[in-house]
Protein backbone atom coordinates (compact mmCIF):
# COMPACT_ATOMS: atom_id res chain seq x y z
CA UNK A 1 0.00 0.00 0.00
CA UNK A 2 1.40 3.69 -0.86
CA UNK A 3 0.94 5.76 1.80
CA UNK A 4 0.98 8.77 -0.62
CA UNK A 5 -0.65 9.55 -4.55
CA UNK A 6 1.20 12.34 -6.05
CA UNK A 7 -1.50 13.25 -8.82
CA UNK A 8 -0.94 17.14 -10.60
CA UNK A 9 1.95 17.91 -8.13
CA UNK A 10 -0.33 17.48 -4.35
CA UNK A 11 0.50 14.30 -2.51
CA UNK A 12 -3.02 12.62 -1.38
CA UNK A 13 -2.78 10.54 1.87
CA UNK A 14 -4.21 6.83 0.93
CA UNK A 15 -7.52 6.56 2.37
CA UNK A 16 -7.94 4.37 5.45
CA UNK A 17 -11.97 4.15 5.06
CA UNK A 18 -14.04 4.80 1.96
CA UNK A 19 -14.30 8.47 1.06
CA UNK A 20 -17.33 9.85 -0.93
CA UNK A 21 -17.07 12.95 -2.58
CA UNK A 22 -20.58 14.38 -4.09
CA UNK A 23 -21.19 17.01 -6.40
CA UNK A 24 -24.97 18.46 -5.97
CA UNK A 25 -25.00 20.11 -9.07
CA UNK A 26 -26.70 23.99 -8.66
CA UNK A 27 -26.12 23.09 -4.82
CA UNK A 28 -26.28 27.18 -3.90
CA UNK A 29 -25.42 27.53 -0.82
CA UNK A 30 -29.11 29.47 -0.39
CA UNK A 31 -30.20 25.71 -0.66
CA UNK A 32 -29.01 24.78 2.48
CA UNK A 33 -29.51 28.02 4.57
CA UNK A 34 -32.99 27.91 3.40
CA UNK A 35 -33.20 24.26 4.33
CA UNK A 36 -31.45 24.34 7.81
CA UNK A 37 -34.13 27.08 8.55
CA UNK A 38 -36.80 24.67 7.96
CA UNK A 39 -35.34 21.75 9.67
CA UNK A 40 -35.58 19.61 6.57
CA UNK A 41 -31.86 18.47 6.28
CA UNK A 42 -31.03 16.71 9.58
CA UNK A 43 -28.12 14.64 8.27
CA UNK A 44 -26.42 17.81 6.61
CA UNK A 45 -26.74 19.81 9.75
CA UNK A 46 -25.40 16.81 11.61
CA UNK A 47 -22.17 17.11 9.45
CA UNK A 48 -22.23 20.51 9.70
CA UNK A 49 -21.85 20.28 13.25
CA UNK A 50 -20.15 17.67 13.73
CA UNK A 51 -17.50 18.00 11.16
CA UNK A 52 -17.00 20.93 8.58
CA UNK A 53 -19.22 22.55 6.98
CA UNK A 54 -18.38 26.32 5.36
CA UNK A 55 -18.50 28.10 1.61
CA UNK A 56 -15.98 27.79 -0.88
CA UNK A 57 -15.36 29.40 -4.25
CA UNK A 58 -15.70 26.93 -7.39
CA UNK A 59 -13.88 27.52 -10.36
CA UNK A 60 -14.80 30.53 -12.59
CA UNK A 61 -16.87 30.18 -14.96
CA UNK A 62 -19.53 28.83 -12.75
CA UNK A 63 -20.63 26.19 -14.99
CA UNK A 64 -20.72 22.20 -14.94
CA UNK A 65 -18.01 20.74 -16.94
CA UNK A 66 -15.29 23.37 -15.94
CA UNK A 67 -16.25 22.52 -11.86
CA UNK A 68 -16.70 18.96 -12.20
CA UNK A 69 -13.07 18.89 -13.99
CA UNK A 70 -11.47 21.05 -11.18
CA UNK A 71 -13.17 18.83 -8.46
CA UNK A 72 -11.55 15.51 -9.86
CA UNK A 73 -8.26 16.99 -10.59
CA UNK A 74 -7.77 19.13 -7.50
CA UNK A 75 -6.67 21.72 -10.19
CA UNK A 76 -8.06 25.18 -11.34
CA UNK A 77 -9.33 25.72 -14.49
CA UNK A 78 -5.80 26.88 -16.14
CA UNK A 79 -3.99 23.68 -15.27
CA UNK A 80 -6.97 21.47 -16.58
CA UNK A 81 -8.24 23.49 -19.64
CA UNK A 82 -11.66 22.82 -19.03
CA UNK A 83 -13.60 26.26 -19.31
CA UNK A 84 -16.88 25.75 -20.72
CA UNK A 85 -18.50 23.16 -22.91
CA UNK A 86 -17.09 24.84 -26.00
CA UNK A 87 -14.45 27.25 -27.22
CA UNK A 88 -13.83 29.02 -30.76
CA UNK A 89 -11.62 27.65 -32.87
CA UNK A 90 -10.36 30.61 -34.46
CA UNK A 91 -8.27 28.75 -37.66
CA UNK A 92 -12.12 27.22 -38.53
CA UNK A 93 -14.34 29.90 -36.86
CA UNK A 94 -16.15 27.08 -35.70
CA UNK A 95 -17.58 26.05 -31.76
CA UNK A 96 -15.64 23.10 -30.63
CA UNK A 97 -16.99 20.76 -27.84
CA UNK A 98 -15.25 20.48 -24.76
CA UNK A 99 -16.32 17.64 -22.83
CA UNK A 100 -13.79 14.75 -25.30
CA UNK A 101 -11.25 13.38 -22.01
CA UNK A 102 -8.24 14.39 -24.84
CA UNK A 103 -8.89 18.19 -23.98
CA UNK A 104 -8.52 17.53 -20.56
CA UNK A 105 -5.24 17.90 -19.27
CA UNK A 106 -3.30 16.56 -16.15
CA UNK A 107 -4.42 13.12 -14.59
CA UNK A 108 -7.75 12.91 -12.00
CA UNK A 109 -7.54 11.77 -8.85
CA UNK A 110 -9.75 8.63 -9.40
CA UNK A 111 -7.46 6.84 -12.29
CA UNK A 112 -4.25 8.14 -10.16
CA UNK A 113 -5.51 6.23 -6.84
CA UNK A 114 -6.91 3.23 -9.65
CA UNK A 115 -3.10 2.89 -11.24
CA UNK A 116 -1.71 2.64 -7.42
CA UNK A 117 -4.44 -0.16 -6.78
CA UNK A 118 -7.40 1.34 -5.09
CA UNK A 119 -11.05 0.75 -6.01
CA UNK A 120 -12.50 3.24 -8.12
CA UNK A 121 -16.37 4.37 -8.91
CA UNK A 122 -17.54 7.33 -10.64
CA UNK A 123 -21.29 7.81 -11.10
CA UNK A 124 -22.82 11.02 -12.70
CA UNK A 125 -25.99 11.82 -13.65
CA UNK A 126 -25.42 13.51 -17.44
CA UNK A 127 -23.87 11.00 -19.98
CA UNK A 128 -21.91 14.30 -21.03
CA UNK A 129 -19.09 14.34 -17.93
CA UNK A 130 -18.84 10.38 -17.90
CA UNK A 131 -16.22 10.41 -20.52
CA UNK A 132 -13.85 13.57 -18.65
CA UNK A 133 -14.34 11.74 -14.95
CA UNK A 134 -13.34 8.52 -16.77
CA UNK A 135 -10.23 9.65 -18.49
CA UNK A 136 -7.45 7.27 -17.62
CA UNK A 137 -9.29 4.75 -15.57
CA UNK A 138 -9.25 1.30 -17.07
CA UNK A 139 -12.84 -0.31 -15.98
CA UNK A 140 -11.55 -3.78 -17.22
CA UNK A 141 -9.56 -3.80 -13.77
CA UNK A 142 -12.39 -3.97 -11.53
CA UNK A 143 -13.19 0.16 -11.14
CA UNK A 144 -16.91 1.56 -11.99
CA UNK A 145 -17.37 4.18 -14.78
CA UNK A 146 -20.97 5.08 -15.50
CA UNK A 147 -24.12 7.90 -16.31
CA UNK A 148 -27.79 7.24 -14.52
CA UNK A 149 -28.78 9.05 -18.35
CA UNK A 150 -27.59 5.75 -20.07
CA UNK A 151 -27.76 3.51 -16.78
CA UNK A 152 -29.99 0.80 -19.14
CA UNK A 153 -26.74 0.54 -21.54
CA UNK A 154 -24.00 0.08 -19.34
CA UNK A 155 -21.66 -2.82 -20.35
CA UNK A 156 -18.76 -4.20 -18.90
CA UNK A 157 -16.09 -3.16 -21.39
CA UNK A 158 -17.31 0.03 -21.61
CA UNK A 159 -18.59 0.96 -17.71
CA UNK A 160 -17.20 -1.97 -15.61
CA UNK A 161 -20.73 -3.06 -14.39
CA UNK A 162 -23.99 -4.36 -16.00
CA UNK A 163 -27.88 -4.98 -15.16
CA UNK A 164 -27.33 -1.47 -13.51
CA UNK A 165 -31.24 -0.90 -13.39
CA UNK A 166 -31.70 -4.60 -11.68
CA UNK A 167 -28.83 -4.20 -9.18
CA UNK A 168 -29.77 -0.73 -8.46
CA UNK A 169 -33.76 -1.79 -8.01
CA UNK A 170 -35.25 1.61 -9.99
CA UNK A 171 -36.30 2.28 -13.18
CA UNK A 172 -34.61 4.08 -15.95
CA UNK A 173 -34.94 8.01 -14.49
CA UNK A 174 -35.80 10.72 -17.47
CA UNK A 175 -33.63 12.78 -18.25
CA UNK A 176 -35.69 15.83 -16.83
CA UNK A 177 -36.02 14.48 -13.36
CA UNK A 178 -34.78 14.70 -9.77
CA UNK A 179 -34.69 10.41 -9.95
CA UNK A 180 -31.70 11.07 -12.38
CA UNK A 181 -29.48 12.50 -9.30
CA UNK A 182 -31.38 9.85 -6.85
CA UNK A 183 -30.26 7.20 -8.88
CA UNK A 184 -26.65 7.84 -8.58
CA UNK A 185 -26.70 7.95 -4.83
CA UNK A 186 -28.43 4.95 -4.65
CA UNK A 187 -26.41 3.41 -7.00
CA UNK A 188 -23.16 4.56 -4.43
CA UNK A 189 -24.50 3.42 -1.71
CA UNK A 190 -25.55 -0.10 -3.21
CA UNK A 191 -21.96 -0.49 -4.67
CA UNK A 192 -20.50 1.22 -1.38
CA UNK A 193 -22.41 -1.96 0.61
CA UNK A 194 -21.06 -4.64 -1.95
CA UNK A 195 -17.50 -3.32 -2.98
CA UNK A 196 -16.31 -1.20 -0.14
CA UNK A 197 -14.73 1.18 -3.07
CA UNK A 198 -11.23 3.07 -1.65
CA UNK A 199 -12.97 6.37 -3.85
CA UNK A 200 -16.25 7.32 -5.13
CA UNK A 201 -17.37 10.13 -7.06
CA UNK A 202 -21.16 11.05 -7.43
CA UNK A 203 -22.12 13.95 -9.67
CA UNK A 204 -25.99 14.83 -9.93
CA UNK A 205 -27.60 17.60 -11.95
CA UNK A 206 -29.06 20.58 -11.72
CA UNK A 207 -32.45 19.73 -13.03
CA UNK A 208 -34.23 20.44 -9.50
CA UNK A 209 -32.22 24.11 -8.88
CA UNK A 210 -32.88 25.49 -12.10
CA UNK A 211 -36.85 24.88 -11.88
CA UNK A 212 -37.35 25.53 -8.05
CA UNK A 213 -35.86 28.39 -5.78
CA UNK A 214 -34.62 27.51 -2.21
CA UNK A 215 -38.58 28.42 -0.80
CA UNK A 216 -40.11 26.20 -3.22
CA UNK A 217 -41.48 22.84 -2.23
CA UNK A 218 -40.18 20.69 -4.92
CA UNK A 219 -36.85 22.23 -4.08
CA UNK A 220 -37.41 21.07 -0.30
CA UNK A 221 -38.99 17.49 -1.47
CA UNK A 222 -35.41 16.93 -3.41
CA UNK A 223 -32.92 18.19 -0.64
CA UNK A 224 -34.97 15.60 1.77
CA UNK A 225 -34.46 12.98 -0.27
CA UNK A 226 -30.67 13.92 -0.66
CA UNK A 227 -30.21 14.44 2.99
CA UNK A 228 -32.29 10.78 3.61
CA UNK A 229 -29.37 8.86 1.10
CA UNK A 230 -26.66 11.29 2.52
CA UNK A 231 -27.36 9.60 5.86
CA UNK A 232 -27.38 6.37 4.59
CA UNK A 233 -23.75 7.22 3.24
CA UNK A 234 -22.37 8.39 6.14
CA UNK A 235 -23.87 4.83 7.88
CA UNK A 236 -21.20 2.85 5.86
CA UNK A 237 -17.92 4.03 7.73
CA UNK A 238 -17.01 6.78 5.24
CA UNK A 239 -15.27 10.41 4.49
CA UNK A 240 -18.15 11.66 2.94
CA UNK A 241 -17.39 14.81 1.62
CA UNK A 242 -20.29 17.28 -0.72
CA UNK A 243 -19.74 20.27 -2.70
CA UNK A 244 -21.35 21.89 -5.41
CA UNK A 245 -19.90 23.12 -9.17
CA UNK A 246 -21.61 26.00 -8.74
CA UNK A 247 -24.89 28.28 -7.09
CA UNK A 248 -27.71 29.27 -9.39
CA UNK A 249 -29.47 32.82 -9.21
CA UNK A 250 -32.87 34.29 -10.06
CA UNK A 251 -32.37 35.93 -13.28
CA UNK A 252 -36.32 37.35 -14.16
CA UNK A 253 -37.94 40.52 -13.25
CA UNK A 254 -41.08 41.30 -11.38
CA UNK A 255 -42.82 39.77 -14.62
CA UNK A 256 -41.72 36.97 -14.28
CA UNK A 257 -39.87 37.32 -17.83
CA UNK A 258 -35.82 36.53 -17.92
CA UNK A 259 -33.61 39.37 -17.85
CA UNK A 260 -31.42 38.90 -21.24
CA UNK A 261 -28.92 40.72 -22.53
CA UNK A 262 -28.78 39.91 -26.16
CA UNK A 263 -25.06 40.31 -26.67
CA UNK A 264 -24.65 39.28 -30.42
CA UNK A 265 -27.25 41.51 -31.39
CA UNK A 266 -25.86 44.24 -29.62
CA UNK A 267 -22.96 44.04 -31.21
CA UNK A 268 -24.01 43.05 -34.51
CA UNK A 269 -26.05 46.54 -34.10
CA UNK A 270 -23.21 48.51 -32.95
CA UNK A 271 -20.55 46.97 -35.38
CA UNK A 272 -21.68 45.40 -37.99
CA UNK A 273 -23.05 41.82 -38.40
CA UNK A 274 -19.96 39.27 -38.39
CA UNK A 275 -16.85 41.03 -36.74
CA UNK A 276 -17.56 39.11 -33.60
CA UNK A 277 -18.42 35.93 -32.31
CA UNK A 278 -20.42 35.38 -29.26
CA UNK A 279 -20.13 31.89 -27.76
CA UNK A 280 -22.32 30.26 -24.55
CA UNK A 281 -20.34 27.93 -22.99
CA UNK A 282 -23.02 26.82 -21.08
CA UNK A 283 -24.52 25.46 -24.07
CA UNK A 284 -25.48 21.74 -23.80
CA UNK A 285 -28.02 19.32 -24.15
CA UNK A 286 -30.18 20.61 -21.02
CA UNK A 287 -31.44 23.57 -23.21
CA UNK A 288 -35.11 22.43 -22.06
CA UNK A 289 -34.53 24.32 -18.77
CA UNK A 290 -32.34 27.62 -19.06
CA UNK A 291 -32.64 28.08 -22.98
CA UNK A 292 -28.91 28.28 -22.89
CA UNK A 293 -28.25 31.59 -21.18
CA UNK A 294 -26.11 32.07 -18.52
CA UNK A 295 -24.29 34.41 -16.65
CA UNK A 296 -20.99 34.16 -18.47
CA UNK A 297 -19.91 34.34 -22.15
CA UNK A 298 -17.14 34.79 -24.47
CA UNK A 299 -16.66 37.09 -27.44
CA UNK A 300 -14.24 36.75 -30.17
CA UNK A 301 -13.21 39.42 -32.66
CA UNK A 302 -12.71 38.64 -36.43
CA UNK A 303 -9.62 41.80 -35.98
CA UNK A 304 -11.06 44.43 -37.55
CA UNK A 305 -12.33 45.67 -33.69
CA UNK A 306 -10.09 45.79 -30.60
CA UNK A 307 -10.84 44.28 -27.26
CA UNK A 308 -10.97 47.36 -26.01
CA UNK A 309 -13.44 49.17 -27.75
CA UNK A 310 -15.74 46.27 -27.56
CA UNK A 311 -15.12 46.58 -23.75
CA UNK A 312 -15.77 49.70 -23.40
CA UNK A 313 -19.00 49.34 -25.61
CA UNK A 314 -20.24 46.53 -23.37
CA UNK A 315 -19.54 48.21 -19.89
CA UNK A 316 -22.07 50.57 -20.60
CA UNK A 317 -24.78 48.17 -20.87
CA UNK A 318 -26.73 47.95 -18.04
CA UNK A 319 -26.32 44.41 -15.97
CA UNK A 320 -23.50 43.71 -17.15
CA UNK A 321 -20.65 43.38 -13.75
CA UNK A 322 -17.34 42.97 -15.75
CA UNK A 323 -16.11 43.09 -19.43
CA UNK A 324 -12.71 42.28 -19.04
CA UNK A 325 -9.69 41.18 -21.70
CA UNK A 326 -8.06 37.68 -22.40
CA UNK A 327 -5.01 38.18 -20.17
CA UNK A 328 -6.78 39.93 -17.37
CA UNK A 329 -9.98 37.16 -17.16
CA UNK A 330 -7.51 34.68 -17.31
CA UNK A 331 -4.91 35.67 -14.36
CA UNK A 332 -8.47 36.98 -12.11
CA UNK A 333 -10.27 33.83 -12.80
CA UNK A 334 -7.29 31.39 -13.27
CA UNK A 335 -8.84 29.82 -16.79
CA UNK A 336 -6.51 28.96 -19.35
CA UNK A 337 -5.20 31.36 -22.07
CA UNK A 338 -5.46 29.19 -24.94
CA UNK A 339 -9.12 28.46 -24.91
CA UNK A 340 -9.55 32.18 -24.34
CA UNK A 341 -11.72 34.68 -26.03
CA UNK A 342 -10.98 37.91 -26.96
CA UNK A 343 -13.17 39.67 -24.34
CA UNK A 344 -14.56 37.73 -21.13
CA UNK A 345 -18.65 39.24 -20.68
CA UNK A 346 -20.14 38.35 -17.14
CA UNK A 347 -23.59 39.78 -16.48
CA UNK A 348 -24.57 40.85 -12.41
CA UNK A 349 -26.36 38.33 -10.50
CA UNK A 350 -30.11 39.06 -11.98
CA UNK A 351 -29.43 39.36 -15.54
CA UNK A 352 -28.55 36.45 -18.09
CA UNK A 353 -26.45 36.74 -21.79
CA UNK A 354 -27.64 35.37 -24.80
CA UNK A 355 -26.12 35.02 -28.64
CA UNK A 356 -28.98 36.62 -30.85
CA UNK A 357 -32.39 36.26 -29.76
CA UNK A 358 -33.26 34.36 -32.55
CA UNK A 359 -31.22 31.55 -31.32
CA UNK A 360 -32.00 30.74 -28.36
CA UNK A 361 -35.58 29.07 -27.08
CA UNK A 362 -36.93 29.85 -23.83
CA UNK A 363 -40.29 28.11 -24.33
CA UNK A 364 -39.27 25.33 -22.71
CA UNK A 365 -39.56 27.48 -19.35
CA UNK A 366 -43.43 26.83 -19.28
CA UNK A 367 -44.01 29.56 -16.88
CA UNK A 368 -41.01 29.03 -14.43
CA UNK A 369 -39.26 31.80 -13.55
CA UNK A 370 -35.11 31.61 -15.14
CA UNK A 371 -32.71 30.34 -13.07
CA UNK A 372 -29.47 29.89 -14.24
CA UNK A 373 -25.31 30.04 -13.60
CA UNK A 374 -21.89 31.20 -14.96
CA UNK A 375 -20.89 34.21 -13.28
CA UNK A 376 -19.26 35.51 -10.07
CA UNK A 377 -22.83 35.49 -8.30
CA UNK A 378 -22.89 31.74 -8.81
CA UNK A 379 -19.51 30.76 -7.96
CA UNK A 380 -19.83 30.65 -4.30
CA UNK A 381 -20.48 26.61 -2.67
CA UNK A 382 -20.85 24.67 0.28
CA UNK A 383 -18.09 22.17 1.41
CA UNK A 384 -19.47 20.17 3.98
CA UNK A 385 -17.74 17.08 5.65
CA UNK A 386 -19.02 14.20 7.55
CA UNK A 387 -15.93 13.89 9.79
CA UNK A 388 -14.12 17.33 11.35
CA UNK A 389 -10.82 18.26 10.13
CA UNK A 390 -7.98 17.36 12.03
CA UNK A 391 -5.37 20.17 13.59
CA UNK A 392 -3.15 20.51 10.82
CA UNK A 393 -6.23 21.65 8.46
CA UNK A 394 -8.32 23.26 11.18
CA UNK A 395 -5.31 25.64 10.93
CA UNK A 396 -5.22 25.76 7.17
CA UNK A 397 -8.39 26.58 6.51
CA UNK A 398 -7.94 29.70 8.64
CA UNK A 399 -5.29 31.07 6.41
CA UNK A 400 -5.78 29.70 3.30
CA UNK A 401 -9.24 30.49 1.35
CA UNK A 402 -11.12 27.50 0.64
CA UNK A 403 -11.58 26.05 -3.20
CA UNK A 404 -13.85 23.72 -4.12
CA UNK A 405 -11.30 21.76 -5.85
CA UNK A 406 -9.21 20.98 -2.54
CA UNK A 407 -12.49 18.99 -1.67
CA UNK A 408 -10.37 15.87 -2.62
CA UNK A 409 -7.55 17.21 -0.46
CA UNK A 410 -9.48 17.56 2.19
CA UNK A 411 -11.09 14.84 2.94
CA UNK A 412 -7.78 12.39 2.36
CA UNK A 413 -5.62 14.48 4.37
CA UNK A 414 -7.78 16.84 6.44
CA UNK A 415 -9.38 14.39 8.26
CA UNK A 416 -8.24 11.53 10.08
ZN1 LIG B 1 -24.05 22.29 -13.07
Amino acid sequence: MTPFVNVNGTDYRWPTRPVVVVCIDGGDPRYLEQLLQEDAIPNMRAFIEQGFGSVADGSMPSFTCPNNMSIITGTPTSRHGISGNYYLDTKTWQPVVMTGPELLRGDTILARFAQEGAKVVSITAKDKLRRQLGKGLDVSQGHVSFSSEFADRCTLVENGIENVLAYVGMPQPDMYSMELSLFVLEAGIKLLKDHRPDLMYLSLTDFVQHKWSPTELDARRFYERLDDAFGRLAQEDVVLALTADHGMSDKSNAAGEPNVIWLQDRLDERFGRDEMTVVCPITDAFVAHHGALGGFVRVWSKGRVDADSIMAFIQGMDGIELALNKTTACRMFDMPEDREADVVVISREDVCIGASAASHHLDGLKGHRLRTHGGISEAKVPVILNRPLNARYRQKVTWKPLKSHDIFELALNGTD
